[in-house]
């Protein structure tokens, strides 16, 4: 932090004056700056700051960001005020004390929105707070944006000491404040950083009470999904592309906790595997689906579906290599959209994350040709290469993939299930 701040001035005074002076925060000045001008800024600090220390003392939320420490659930009084700034400053300084003020102030609305707090003072309103297909802001989990989660030099993730990958909310005294798989707040004493990550896979389903379904040979989706993402992140490992993983072990993880590590982490993609079920029809070909991103995430469309098309023609050139498999095959199988009647993307997996994400259906394992070749390790290791070559190609290359299919599928999917039981994280 910039500043020794003053922690004098009462919260109804603050919010009155950052409500005032918000407006002209975001603001970078073109040149001609004073002494004054920086002046000004470092009291908008100094007051933000204040106000964040009060939030976070009254709520326990990030208090280790609490210079002074919190005394009866307030900021301990009585330390310096901002330092005078000394010379002429520069664009540079000016723009940077611009972007501290607004993370503050962005901040300050995350906690805002959170407890229910000066909610008047949140330009635009607390629902821009909430994350795609979760509850509204004060449920928990996340509401922090994921700069401001790095700037206080918290990872954005972490695998914990018993192998779960979390994503990281704040700090709580020496302890790190995470997101568990069920989607409850929890505090870890220590864990592996995960940092930098540029795509996470997502193994569908898990734990008791979210199995998938299981093949006539007795392999379980789950358990499958599990094996082969454990293989996809050992390719990707070993062409130098950090990953991460939802799920590491057999345990329930949240559809919304899924998306919501993957946004956190700040990674450019999602990958969701799945096998297939029940079998309708048969085909010359293996019935691989890709489900891409529609309307709902206007944003990562154009991606989405370029991942989906290269994960579709890596996927399906690999399966055809295996001869005497009779495969099952849907008439419209290929790159998909798939929606409600509404419009709006089917599956969570998709629906929720705000970045590029896609959801495979390698084969089916309902089918017991298809289930017999699925529990091999040829075939783990096949698909693991191909969905690792479509990964490395979506993030090095401007390759096309294969076209998404014109003509989405309309389709109402069950709700996913939101029994969840939480593993030990440590
Ligand atoms: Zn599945």
């Amino acid at each position: 932090m910039l500043l020794q701040l003053c922690r004098a001035a009462t919260a109804v005074l603050l919010a009155l004056a950052l409500g005032a002076s918000a407006a002209s925060a975001q603001n970078v000045p073109s040149g001609g700056f004073t002494s004054g001008d920086i002046a000004v800024r470092d009291r908008l600090i100094a007051a933000q700051e204040s106000q964040l220390d009060y939030y976070r003392c009254r709520f326990g939320v990030d208090v280790s960001a609490v210079s002074g420490g919190c005394a009866d659930g307030s900021p301990t009084p009585g330390l310096g005020r901002p330092g005078v700034f000394g010379g002429l400053p520069t664009f540079v300084e000016v723009a940077a004390r611009d972007r501290l003020i607004a993370r503050q102030e962005a901040l300050l609305n995350v906690y805002r929105c959170r407890y229910g707090m000066d909610t008047h003072a949140v330009r635009g309103g607390c629902e821009q707070f909430a994350n795609a297909g979760s509850a509204a802001p004060g449920s928990g989990a996340l509401l922090l944006p994921a700069d401001a989660i790095a700037d206080g030099g918290l990872p954005k993730g972490l695998v914990t000491p018993a192998g779960v990958t979390v994503a990281v909310a704040g700090r709580d005294g020496d302890a790190y404040r995470v997101v568990t798989p069920c989607g409850n707040h929890a505090t870890v004493r220590t864990g592996r950083p995960l940092r930098d990550v540029r795509v996470v896979i997502d193994p569908g389903h898990g734990g008791p009470f979210d199995t998938g379904p299981r093949g006539p040979n007795g392999l379980v989706e789950k358990d499958l999904n599990l094996t082969l993402s454990r293989a996809v992140l050992g390719e990707l490992a070993s062409r130098g592309i950090a990953a991460a993983t939802t799920r590491t072990g057999d345990y329930g993880t949240l559809l919304r906790v899924r998306a919501l590590f993957a946004d956190a982490l700040g990674a450019e993609a999602l990958v969701s595997l799945h096998h297939n079920a029940p079998t309708f029809a048969t085909g010359a070909a293996p019935g691989s689906e890709v489900f891409v991103q529609s309307e709902s995430r206007q944003s990562a469309r154009a991606d989405s579906a370029r991942l989906g098309g290269l994960l579709y023609g890596e996927i399906t050139e690999a399966l055809s290599r295996f001869t005497g498999v009779r495969w099952s095959r849907l008439r419209d199988a290929g790159v998909l959209r798939v929606l409600v009647p509404d419009g709006r993307d089917a599956y969570g997996m998709i629906r929720r994350p705000n970045l590029p994400a896609v959801l495979v259906e390698y084969g089916y394992l309902s089918n017991p040709s298809e289930a017999a070749l699925f529990a091999t390790d040829e075939y783990i290791s096949a698909a693991a290469k191909a969905t690792a070559n479509a990964i490395e190609a979506y993030l090095n290359t401007d390759r096309p993939g294969t076209q998404v299919r014109s003509q989405p599928r309309v389709f109402t999917p069950g709700n996913a299930t939101s029994r969840c039981a939480d593993v030990e994280l440590e």
